[in-house]
């Protein structure tokens, strides 16, 4: 008799986590579970989906799309569902942005980003600019070049002789300042490091990779606009190219389409996936200025760009995608936001004074509570009882070791909203000492 064949899930271990639980059906905001239950999906299954499971719109554009062109290479060819994805983010994207790559997932959307960076240095004449800048808490992706961009970590750790150096500088994680200050008295001091380090090696750097304005899986930590604006500014001043990684932020999670527009910044190149599809299937794109793209242009072939993923462009997901922005452009999307980051600021400010809450931030979609903790981190002990917690009250939450975050589908009622936050006034009460 053969071996079995297990599914090996990410971030899990038998020996130490519950069972996954089942889903035999995902609808609107929620999960239904084979046992009987439902769960409110309170981080848009990691960060993905935007308008709820199954949205018709999106369902029927992928019916339609595998029915007509399931999918073909993009290299040398291409198809209405990849051309109409283009059109829908071009009206969406800033204006100066005007050449998109695309890739699977996030992971490389970054690792195009990177490579484009180092490449387009090169490629016009400059090769000794080939490193990269990335900040402390950062998180890319888990391919070897995003991890190497990513901060340094457990998950990171096995890796270490694998990852290429990069330049570390400060992020502005101001419950836990990395220069000492407060807030109120700051004026964004932590941003010196950076513009020390591109003043002194500038003629060394690529490019800058930031997570703009929201680092998530770092602590969902919230930057001031005044830090995306300080770094936008000192890439410009020393000629570094600044790779804004929207990966997370990316259609309307901070509360404006794209992060960098809440700060009035638009990078050389971004990074966009997740949302990308609406949530629903895997896709990436990187997309730069016409500058960068021009230096890959010429008579010379080693100019070209070698990276191409078997998937590059995939009709269906691109159908999904364009199905999305039409749900922009057709829904109150952007009402639903502005109501889901009220509710989180409201609810937010009742529990900012509890004895267990270290503090509490939220920029559009987000909102985080930072627990009081003497293991703070993500190997928390804190995590288990937390996940645990919420997954019994029906509420799929999964807290980054005493961060608690939600991270709702934009059609969440308010009623959910503030179910889910409910809960999560209620499990500061396992904390009270
Ligand atoms: N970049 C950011 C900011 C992310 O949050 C993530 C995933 O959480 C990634 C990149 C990697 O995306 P993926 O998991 O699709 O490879």
């Amino acid at each position: 008799m053969n071996p079995d064949l297990q599914i090996w899930h990410p971030f899990t271990q038998e020996a130490l986590d519950p069972p996954p639980i089942r889903i035999t059906k995902a609808e609107g905001v929620y999960l239904y579970t084979d046992d009987g239950r439902r769960l409110i999906d309170g981080i848009s299954s990691w960060w993905v989906n935007l308008h709820g499971h199954g949205h018709p719109e999106i369902v029927s554009a992928i019916a339609q799309q595998a029915a007509k062109v399931d999918h073909v290479l993009l290299a040398g060819f291409t198809h209405d569902a990849v051309e109409e994805l283009r059109g829908k983010l071009r009206t969406v994207l800033p204006r100066e942005l005007e050449h998109i790559f695309f890739s699977d997932d996030g992971s490389t959307a970054v690792e195009v980003a990177l490579k484009m960076a180092v490449q387009y240095w090169k490629n016009v004449g400059r090769p000794e600019k080939r490193s990269i800048v990335a900040l402390e808490h950062a998180y890319h992706g888990d391919t070897v070049g995003a991890m190497s961009v990513g901060a340094e970590s457990g998950f990171t750790d096995p890796f270490r002789e694998l990852l290429f150096p990069v330049h570390r500088v400060h992020s502005a994680y101001c419950y836990r300042c990395p220069v000492d200050k407060t807030r109120a008295t700051c004026a964004i001091d932590c941003v010196q490091k950076l513009e020390q380090l591109l003043e002194e090696k500038h003629a060394e750097i690529a490019a800058v990779i930031v997570e703009p304005l929201l680092q998530g899986a770092g602590g969902m930590i919230v930057h001031p606009v005044e830090f995306l604006q300080r770094v936008r500014r000192t890439c410009t001043e020393h000629g570094v190219l600044l790779i804004a990684d929207e990966v997370l932020t990316g259609f309307g999670r901070t509360g404006k389409m794209f992060a960098c527009e809440l700060a009035g910044v638009v990078p050389d190149l971004m990074c966009l996936s997740k949302g990308l599809t609406g949530g629903v299937l895997p896709m990436g794109a990187t997309i730069c200025t016409r500058e960068i793209h021009e230096a890959f242009v010429g008579a010379d072939r080693a100019r070209t760009f070698y990276h191409g993923h078997s998937y590059t462009g995939n009709p269906i997901a691109a159908a999904a995608g364009a199905a999305s922005l039409g749900i922009f452009e057709r829904e109150p999307v952007l009402e639903r936001i502005r109501t889901i980051a009220e509710i989180h600021c409201e609810r937010l400010a009742a529990i900012r004074n509890h004895p267990a809450v270290g503090e509490v931030r939220s920029i559009g979609t987000m909102a985080a509570v930072e627990l009081r903790a003497d293991d703070a981190g993500y190997s928390s002990k804190m995590r288990p009882k937390l996940y645990k917690f919420f997954i019994d009250a029906g509420v799929l939450l999964r807290p980054l070791g005493n961060i608690v975050y939600v991270l709702p589908p934009y059609s969440i009622s308010a009623h959910d909203l503030h179910y889910v936050h409910d809960r999560i006034a209620e499990s500061l009460e396992l904390f009270k000492n």
